[in-house]
């Protein structure tokens, strides 16, 4: 008996790099992942044929208001019954102050469109669906740029994230006693098309500078971490926020 056999997790943004990492790892240790992805279909078909065992995929825009709802309706009546979300879908978005304001504005809610409300539309779906259910699990995939500020040029990014770790005390507090157990991820910089994108730009240096290691973290990483936090033994970690950062902010 694995750990996780017989959960059915939904994982958003499972088409990218952390997302197919946890994917792959939950089902590793005995999950049947429900893959979401917004565009890339291929992506997310070519992972669910590597998966050992049986999986399945739902498409949904997170960038539009009802995207999320919808996204739950879905899974929901696929597989019947969800064990655990991990909200890991998210976009990180350039945009200098000098931008004018429409951009500006319009910067600054599409990222809390994907990175946060598209995350409390589906924590709001899962809760009523574990309170029904006897409880459930909850992960959400924020960054060390909640908690110790970002840079110039991408402040949406930064505040999205603090609001995900907000929202994750929130719901730990509130939700225990229905055997819900939520907690947020925080990694610094890892290894994926995200920090491609920052590396292209600014060179790998600039990335790990601050980072005592040296090194970003692997996706892999990432998705130990989300396996072990489902594992039915773990409870107590409910409301925690898990650093995985090399050391570049402690606590
Ligand atoms: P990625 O760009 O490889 O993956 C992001 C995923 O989000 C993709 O699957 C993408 O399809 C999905 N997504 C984006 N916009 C969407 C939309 N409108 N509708 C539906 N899906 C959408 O990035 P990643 O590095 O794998 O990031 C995964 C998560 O980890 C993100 O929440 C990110 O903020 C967080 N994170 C990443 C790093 C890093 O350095 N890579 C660090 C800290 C936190």
């Amino acid at each position: 008996m694995k750990s996780l056999s017989g959960h059915n997790v939904l994982v958003t943004g499972a088409s990218g790099g952390i997302g197919a990492a946890i994917v792959e790892r939950l089902a590793e240790e005995g999950a049947r992942p429900i893959i979401h992805y917004g565009r890339d279909r291929a992506a997310a078909s070519a992972l669910l044929a590597r998966l050992p065992e049986e999986g399945l995929i739902v498409q949904a825009d997170l960038s539009t208001a009802g995207g999320a709802f919808e996204l739950w309706r879905e899974a929901e009546s696929a597989v019947g019954v969800i064990h655990a979300l991990v909200n890991n879908a998210g976009i990180r978005t350039e945009i200098s102050i000098d931008a004018e304001a429409g951009a500006w504005r319009g910067a600054w809610q599409k990222e809390f469109q994907v990175n946060f409300f598209a995350a409390t539309d589906l924590c709001k779906e899962a809760l009523r669906h574990f309170k029904a259910h006897g409880g459930g699990r909850i992960v959400n995939i924020a960054s060390r740029a909640g908690q110790r500020g970002y840079a110039a040029d991408a402040m949406p990014y930064g505040a999205t994230k603090a609001a995900l770790v907000n929202l994750t005390k929130s719901i730990a507090r509130s939700f225990g006693a229905d055997g819900v157990v939520a907690v947020a991820i925080a990694p610094g910089w890892v290894q994926t098309e995200m920090a491609d994108e920052f590396i292209a730009k600014f060179g790998k240096q600039a990335a790990v500078a601050d980072i005592p290691i040296s090194e970003m973290a692997q996706p892999s990483e990432i998705a130990e971490l989300v396996a072990f936090v489902l594992r039915p033994s773990q409870r107590s970690l409910n409301g925690a926020t898990l650093d995985v950062n090399g050391g570049s902010y402690i606590r």
